[in-house]
């Protein structure tokens, strides 16, 4: 016979548990969205737009913000300290220090966390920040990817870090943050004939006039493909950060005195 008052205790727990995944609202976020990361209800995800920071305003003053920017007041923000490099970062919620609400880690240009209540962010300014999402084991990684980092290969070391952690590259959902452009980033012909050494697949990425013209973002999405993610998982922004003053900061336009984007990433469940 069946044990009607059971049953309703059961139906009950199992409405709650699907309710307390989705009752989780988080604050209007003020985030320009990434279409790639649409339909996944439990991530925050975007890029800061212009008037969120101040131009030459000092980063902890931004960083203190976008956690609030990203409608996650409560949520501790966690970002690199960024020297150009390709060393990466594995967050664990439980590792922060409960008493501090914003978080730069020494020596790292990317993040990598597996935990919810966290926002991930990257600083750029015409660099290309990149955002990784598995929505299998929901692990989350930013990139802050300029020349430096992007010729040490840190988003081919970001996939594999991730691989590590359980994610699978053919999973994963990519997107290619705005930066500079091809036609507004001109190198040294010595740094050209690097990267056209160094990424030999990628030629068709470094080039215009003097062949001298590198376009970063197609850099590293070439990247991301070897690494075996679909190019169907991968969104490019290709809105160049030199030419929309009034949605970008961009430091090759306003030197020194340039504000900074930040891109976002959070889990809420
Ligand atoms: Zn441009």
């Amino acid at each position: 016979m069946r044990d009607e008052k059971n049953w309703d205790k059961t139906e009950n727990i199992k409405n709650e548990t699907v309710d307390s995944e989705r009752s989780f609202i988080p604050h209007p976020s003020a985030l320009i969205p990434a279409s790639i990361f649409a339909s996944l209800p439990w991530l925050v995800a975007g890029i800061t737009p212009k008037d969120a920071c101040a131009p030459a305003e000092p980063r902890p003053s931004f960083a203190s913000r976008i956690s609030a920017l990203a409608g996650l007041p409560d949520f501790p923000f966690v970002h690199g300290c960024q020297p150009h490099g390709n060393a990466i970062a594995f967050v664990e919620k439980a590792s922060l220090p409960e008493d501090c609400r914003v978080h730069a880690i020494d020596g790292v240009d990317a993040l990598i966390t597996p935990d919810a209540g966290v926002v991930l962010g990257s600083f750029t300014a015409d660099c290309v920040p990149i955002a990784l999402v598995d929505p299998v084991t929901r692990l989350l990684a930013v990139v802050h990817a300029g020349r430096v980092g992007t010729r040490l290969e840190i988003t081919r070391l970001v996939v594999e870090a991730m691989q590590a952690h359980g994610a699978t590259p053919q999973n994963l959902l990519a997107w290619i943050a705005p930066s500079v452009c091809a036609d507004c980033y001109q190198v040294s012909a010595e740094i050209a004939e690097d990267f056209r050494a160094h990424f030999e697949a990628h030629t068709h990425a470094i080039g215009g006039s003097g062949g001298r013209h590198l376009d970063l973002s197609e850099i590293n999405r070439c990247e991301l493909v070897k690494c075996g993610l679909l190019p169907q998982n991968i969104e490019v922004d290709t809105r160049c950060t030199v030419e929309h003053p009034d949605l970008f900061h961009s430091y090759r336009r306003n030197g020194e005195h340039a504000g900074r984007m930040a891109t976002v990433l959070a889990r809420i469940a």
